[in-house]
């Protein structure tokens, strides 16, 4: 049970805690088509060399260069070659061969000179050169880019279109990725209404929900909604139970020291392991992690900046790691600060802010907000302002901490 004088534990421990319980999923195979945004789980290798073999770039003539020092100069046509075609003749000394973008170029040619550099083809086939070109121009080489055997993905790679395109390229009909984590979410609260109706007295929307579910969706979870939960034993339970068969529950509210602040018992109740309930952090400080057989656990506080700073925090490490994805380090930067910021000491503060680069260096401006409830404030962020537990006072001016919003980072607003 909460026990009020329970120790807060640092964030930097909570987070290892969290990422020693997140195991990476077991692998499946799935095909290559339905495997944007997975996370691979094998080494690709190269079946051939790419090119496969020595081919044009540009539309034009395949030609020896040394022919073509001196323009113009005529070459005789020996034939045409198309994309998908093998060349029928070797190239000569005074022979080209007209040739397409993706052709495979014919023996003895070393370079293409491009349409655009050559004269009208005469009736008798011959072409006029107007410009030398010098020895591999307007061509790859065989194995330019990739050579057979050579690695091309490996393990934790994201698996982006670019990624979808090279393994097409190689052959790579089906890959073996991460299952995607079944994450439940589960909002708790009496005084909570669904979004899409109109509250009555003292009722509230559920907007926990959908939030949650958006944020553990957009890092690659696939999510189920447990519908909003009563501040009721049983309810809680029931609820529990049944979130306990997906990879991840994520419960939010309950976990104050109010009396019908029930989750953390009812987690108890269902056989979940609480590794921690206090967090010396602000917002957020109740926030409650456990685990049941494979299944994660979070309690979330209800308030929304809570949530959200715990989801950036700890709960989208974990739904990384799950992946086999490796730490975005690139979250992590450091900035200058733009105003200067008070705050009471003892818990490591995370406030909103808006990130600039200004000629390449990182600016944060904290966002005025009325606290751990300000929603609409939260919403204008795109970092978060990491200030330590023992600094009472930063300030304008100084070097902070940042961590990027889980939503920026991917949308990439920051370039
Ligand atoms: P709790 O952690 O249950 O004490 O809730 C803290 C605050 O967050 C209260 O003001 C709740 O009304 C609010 N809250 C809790 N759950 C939700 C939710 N699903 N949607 C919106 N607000 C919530
Ligand atoms: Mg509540």
């Amino acid at each position: 049970m909460k026990d009020p004088e329970e120790p807060m534990i640092p964030v930097e421990l909570a987070l290892e805690i969290v990422l020693r319980e997140a195991l990476p999923l077991p692998e499946e195979r799935i095909p290559l088509a339905d495997a944007a945004g997975r996370v691979l789980a094998q080494e690709v290798l190269s079946d051939s060399d790419h090119p496969p073999f020595a081919k044009a770039l540009m539309d034009g003539y395949a030609l020896r260069s040394a022919d073509v020092r001196e323009v113009p100069v005529e070459l005789e046509v020996v034939e045409e070659i198309p994309a998908g075609k093998m060349p029928s003749h070797a190239v000569a000394a005074g022979q080209a061969a007209r040739i397409m973008t993706g052709a495979p170029l014919p023996e003895g040619a070393d370079a293409v000179q491009m349409v655009e550099k050559t004269g009208e083809l005469s009736r008798d086939g011959h072409i006029q050169i107007l410009e030398p070109v010098n020895p591999g121009a307007n061509m790859a080489p065989r194995g330019q880019q990739l050579k057979a055997g050579q690695r091309v993905l490996s393990p934790g790679d994201f698996l982006t279109a670019a990624r979808l395109g090279v393994l097409a390229g190689v052959g790579c009909g089906k890959v073996t990725v991460r299952r995607r984590p079944r994450v439940a979410v589960a909002p708790t609260g009496d005084e909570l209404v669904d979004y899409d109706s109109v509250p009555e007295d003292g009722q509230i929307r559920n907007s926990n929900g959908v939030a949650l579910m958006a944020a553990a969706r957009t890092l690659g979870a696939g999510v189920s909604d447990s519908g909003i939960v009563r501040d009721d034993a049983t309810a809680l339970s029931e609820c529990i139970a049944t979130g306990l068969l997906s990879d991840l529950l994520l419960l939010s509210g309950g976990v104050s020291m109010g009396t019908y602040d029930l989750v953390e018992r009812a987690l108890e109740m269902q056989g979940v392991d609480v590794f921690f309930r206090k967090i010396a952090i602000r917002p957020g400080k109740p926030a409650v992690f456990g685990r049941k057989g494979r299944c994660l656990v979070f309690g979330l506080p209800g308030n929304p900046v809570s949530y959200l700073v715990i989801f950036e925090v700890l709960v989208a490490p974990a739904i990384r790691r799950m992946q086999g994805l490796p730490r975005p380090e690139g979250r992590f930067l450091h900035a200058t600060l733009e105003a200067t910021v008070v705050q009471r000491t003892g818990r490591t503060a995370y406030l909103p802010g808006t990130l600039r680069f200004v000629e390449g260096s990182a600016r944060i401006r904290p966002i005025p907000t009325t606290g751990s409830a300000d929603l609409p404030a939260y919403s204008r962020a795109d970092a978060l302002l990491i200030l330590p537990a023992g600094r009472e006072r930063v300030d304008a001016g100084e070097r902070v901490e940042v961590l990027v919003l889980e939503s920026s980072w991917q949308a990439s607003l920051l370039g």
